[in-house]
């Protein structure tokens, strides 16, 4: 008699089996170096809110590290942020992050209080949690999702991200394996407004762990602060340029706007590839995401592997010479012309009216 075949996951209309309609919750594992709290966590403490609200379910936000009034500042803005429920998880050997540790503990923790989706930021630290406890917890993760949502037919989470290059968005599900797991880049999502008075119930976790179990040792910390590299995902401007500038000794006229507008300055890719910055300035699919109140996208064709990178900008103002651009199909403001000439009379402009505000303040 032969084995009747598993049934397959058949997208929406795949409904859970019934040992896994005990997870519940939708979590954010808090992401916490030396006391203080990346911000991708809080932007995905916000879409975790909005995600729970659709399900029905409360927000858990997990801490992690050595007991401390820094700790208990970070679970005080977790409830600030939208969490409902905080687990509190302590021992001297989190107090630095370290992939062994931090990995058995969340795998634990995660199987006793069984959350249905577990969010971390894509940054380096949360892709490397990330990869670790899906896979100790055999579970699906999907990285670098731009976007979050829940599909009310069968309750699962729809992670969105980009693929084949960029050039098509795929929605992924874990149908048949909980939790569900998804990464997301800083300032993807937007920043939730921090509600002060909110609080919420603190479950205390103290796992059984000794140093002696863990081969890889913190020796020294060094904060990002002290590397000269460019912020450029949490810069409020940012002065960017493309092929459009043709060599690089043009690029002076990027760094003058950015001085004078206290912008970083940001570029396409083929200016990395072609050596006249770093990679650590490139916006798009395979450089950084950023959200600055204003992108000055100058020489920048617009294709969609940048697009995806800065599309989220409040206000983007594009300079270029070819009227049919990409870029202007969604630039807010655009200035078809020479960015060769236009940068120079920016930075004219501006310094002249910067300096009349100091002086009349
Ligand atoms: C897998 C993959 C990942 C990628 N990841 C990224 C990424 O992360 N980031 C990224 O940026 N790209 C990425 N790319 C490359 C991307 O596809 C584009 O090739 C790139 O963004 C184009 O850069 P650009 O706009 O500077 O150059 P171009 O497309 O050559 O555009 C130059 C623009 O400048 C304009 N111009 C020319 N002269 C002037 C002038 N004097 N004044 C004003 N305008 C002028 C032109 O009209 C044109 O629109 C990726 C590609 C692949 C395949």
């Amino acid at each position: 008699m032969s084995e009747a075949a598993p049934s397959k996951p058949q997208g929406r209309r795949f409904q859970l089996p019934e040992h896994l309609k005990a997870y519940k919750g939708v979590w954010v594992i808090v992401e916490q170096e030396r006391g203080a709290a990346h911000s991708v966590s809080w932007e995905l403490v916000g879409e975790a809110r909005k995600l729970a609200d659709k399900l029905g379910v409360e927000v858990g936000a997990v801490v992690l590290g050595a007991a401390g009034p820094d700790l208990e500042r970070i679970c005080g803005e977790s409830f600030g942020y939208g969490a409902d429920v905080v687990y509190k998880v302590t021992h001297p050997v989190l107090a630095d992050y370290r992939t062994d540790p931090y990995a058995r503990v969340m795998t634990d923790v995660v199987n006793t209080f069984k959350p249905e989706i577990v969010l971390l930021g894509a940054t380096t630290l949360g892709r490397d949690l990330a990869g670790a406890i899906a896979t100790t917890l055999a579970t699906g993760l999907t990285a670098d999702c731009t976007e979050l949502d829940i599909y009310a037919e069968n309750r699962s989470l729809a992670a969105t991200r980009p693929t084949f290059g960029g050039t098509l968005l795929c929605t992924i599900q874990t149908l048949a394996y909980r939790p569900q797991m998804a990464t997301v880049r800083p300032r993807v999502m937007a920043m939730p407004d921090r509600d002060e008075t909110r609080t919420g119930q603190v479950i205390e976790v103290t796992p059984d762990l000794a140093e002696e179990d863990f081969v890889t040792k913190v020796l020294s910390f060094i904060p990002d602060s002290e590397r000269n590299e460019a912020q450029l995902a949490f810069a409020d401007i940012i002065v960017a340029a493309g092929k459009g500038l043709q060599k690089a000794e043009n690029m002076s006229l990027v760094w003058d706007l950015a001085r004078v507008l206290g912008a970083e300055v940001g570029v396409s890719r083929p200016l990395v590839q072609a050596g006249w910055v770093g990679n650590d300035r490139q916006v798009g699919q395979t450089g950084k995401t950023v959200r600055p109140t204003l992108y000055i996208a100058a020489g920048i064709s617009g294709a969609i592997q940048h697009r995806v990178g800065m599309e989220k900008s409040d206000l983007i103002l594009a300079i270029n010479t070819d009227p049919n651009a990409p870029i202007f199909d969604f630039a807010h403001h655009g200035i078809v012309g020479d960015a060769l000439k236009i940068l120079p009379a920016l930075t004219d402009a501006f310094s002249r009216k910067l300096s009349v505000n100091r002086l009349a303040s």
